[in-house]
């Protein structure tokens, strides 16, 4: 059997979301993720992990999707979803997940209410849950030193940022003794633009489809991370309540 998440605090074991994280490149979705999935013990599902885990197996699904990363751009909708939807079965989804960098597309979007109108399977929700469309929405400046600024441990995994978190030694994890550091493929310079750009055509019409239809919870990404968390944590509460 899979190992469930356990929550770190008291907020009980009911069913929390599905949450999903929207914003741009760099906004902190999967710091704020991670900080939920402490919380509520559910997990966190990144595609873009998900993607960069069969890139570094040299799956079909990794083999197709690696250029078309390297380049900035959206992976097609099909293999996102089937993937997507696998992950999803798994039993640590089943009281709930955070969804980060998903949906990213109109066709995504209509996909994922599909799935919760139980139309595509049946992820053991007696009724249909409507997820918690949080946007962190942060200021265009601010985005590029966050991404040009990022760096993670290979070993441990521990995310730094040279600019605002830099490790003790410089390009060098305070954990995993000696390990350098290493910046993520697509956080490269030429291939930020056509990420931020991806973002605006595509994305942002996934934020204004939740709007119109009155589920979208703006957050003020620029504020200190503690802060956005706390925000984040109520709005989830108060949904809960
Ligand atoms: P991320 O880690 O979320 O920034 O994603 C890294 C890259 O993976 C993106 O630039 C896309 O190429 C791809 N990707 C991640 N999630 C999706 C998605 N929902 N739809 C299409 N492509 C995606």
């Amino acid at each position: 059997m899979a190992q469930e998440t356990s929550p770190s605090t008291d907020v009980g074991l009911q069913d929390v979301g599905p949450i999903v994280l929207l914003g741009p490149p760099g906004a902190g979705k999967g710091t704020q993720a991670k900080r939920i999935m402490e919380r509520y013990g559910i997990p966190q599902v990144s595609t873009g992990d998900l993607l960069r885990e069969n890139v570094a197996r040299g799956t079909d699904l990794g083999l197709a999707a690696k250029a078309v990363m390297a380049r900035g751009e959206l992976v097609s909708d099909d293999l996102v979803c089937e993937m997507l939807q696998e992950r999803l079965k798994q039993p640590d989804c089943k009281r709930g997940y955070i969804l980060d960098g998903f949906p990213r597309t109109a066709a995504q979007a209509g996909w994922l209410d599909a799935l919760l109108d139980h139309k595509l399977f049946d992820n053991s929700r007696p009724t249909r849950a409507w997820p918690i469309v949080i946007r962190l929405d942060v200021d265009y400046n601010q985005l590029l030193l966050r991404i040009t600024g990022r760096r993670s441990c290979p070993t441990c995994g521990r995310i730094y940022n040279v600019h605002f978190q830099p490790p003790r030694v410089d390009e060098v994890c305070d954990l995993a003794h000696g390990t350098k550091l290493v910046a993520r493929n697509d956080d490269r310079l030429e291939v930020i633009q056509p990420r931020l750009t991806a973002y605006d055509e595509q994305t942002r019409p996934v934020a204004d489809y939740y709007e119109r239809t009155g589920r979208l919870i703006p957050v003020n990404g620029d504020q200190p991370m503690d802060e956005v968390t706390a925000q984040i944590f109520r709005i989830i509460e108060d949904h809960q309540a």
